[in-house]
């Protein structure tokens, strides 16, 4: 087995699929858990995430600290859309 049939086999055994970035709304192949099209998108999203206009905004996060260790992302696309 050569180097690139062993890559592909990798990438064959990552759950890959088609996704839409919710910061910038570009398409991009998401592996893994992957959520954003990039590391900038990620940080944008944090950020705005700890912005205290976007916790003025969502009133009904209250015990989301707590039990939930993984935001789910809902929340950004959400914010998107409004
Ligand atoms: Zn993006």
């Amino acid at each position: 087995m050569d180097k690139t049939a062993a890559g592909r086999l990798l990438a064959s055994l990552r759950p890959v699929s088609q996704r839409v970035c919710p910061v910038c709304g570009k398409t991009f192949e998401g592996v893994g858990r992957r959520r954003y099209c990039s590391r900038s998108c990620k940080l944008h999203a944090q950020y705005k995430r700890r912005s205290p206009e976007a916790t003025r905004r969502g009133p009904q996060r209250k015990a989301a600290s707590e039990g939930q260790a993984e935001p789910t992302g809902e929340e950004v696309s959400a914010e998107r859309a409004g």
